[in-house]
């Protein structure tokens, strides 16, 4: 669902809205200018954003992403609170249980996916491109909540958000031989790849009942008033989705 901030929308999941110790949204946009770019993550559109959900610009955590598996985990005492971090390190996910840090994950066509656990209060996203997704990073999430935090995989709750659907995803044999066929929809001599269901199957597989994931079903390249993709315009503009633990 789409809900205004004063002068900024953002989409949500209704699954999550249950819960009044969190915050998340997927790519923000501007009621009068339509999507915000966070490849300037020092926009001032973007850090009005942030001030109209009542977050502090001081407690925002974005990583390198690489399209790998790598995990950053905010829950060790290294990471100072009350600092901006733009890590140049690697990572193509961030899991915490710690309060009051914006976790934050930049796509344009690749799943932006969040999780959160009710019953220990942590949480992460994770950057779901169709390397990562070959690499099973869902499932390595969810390995290292459970390390972690305790988290139980049937306690997690699971939010796939804006990107590239399988109509508009066209790949070839090079892509389409690290999924399986179940994914897949030949068409001429290449195929259509569900990466949305592809990171759903890991869930389940991973599982996270059937009744705690929530795709939003919004698509990238075709919804082109609403979103960046970098398939469709090979832009460098990037959307913002995230997850704060209040
Ligand atoms: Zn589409």
């Amino acid at each position: 669902m789409r809900k205004v901030f004063k002068e900024y929308g953002i989409y949500q999941s209704t699954l999550l809205l249950n819960y009044t110790n969190i915050l998340h949204g997927f790519a923000p946009f501007s009621l009068s200018t339509g999507p915000v770019d966070f490849s300037n993550s020092q926009a001032p559109e973007l850090l009005d954003f942030y001030k109209e959900l009542g977050i502090s610009k001081d407690s925002l955590c974005f990583v390198n992403q690489v399209h790998g598996d790598q995990i950053l985990s905010l829950s060790t005492s290294s990471v100072k609170q009350g600092v901006s971090l733009y890590l140049q390190e690697n990572y193509d996910a961030i899991i915490t249980n710690r309060r009051k840090i914006l976790m934050g994950i930049k796509t344009a066509d690749c799943i932006p996916i969040i999780l959160f656990d009710p019953k220990t209060d942590a949480g992460a996203v994770v950057h779901g491109g169709w390397r990562s997704c070959e690499k099973h990073i869902i499932a390595k999430v969810i390995q290292k909540m459970r390390q972690e935090f305790g988290s139980a995989s049937r306690d997690i709750i699971a939010v796939l958000g804006p990107g590239i659907c399988q109509r508009c995803y066209e790949v070839g044999e090079d892509v389409a031989t690290a999924f399986p066929r179940s994914v897949l929809t030949p068409r001429n001599d290449k195929f259509l790849l569900d990466l949305h269901k592809s990171h759903q199957k890991q869930l389940i597989q991973s599982g996270v009942p059937d009744s705690n994931i929530e795709d939003l079903k919004l698509c990238t390249f075709h919804q082109e008033k609403e979103f960046f993709s970098y398939r469709r315009d090979q832009t460098k503009k990037r959307h913002l989705n995230f997850l704060y633990l209040i």
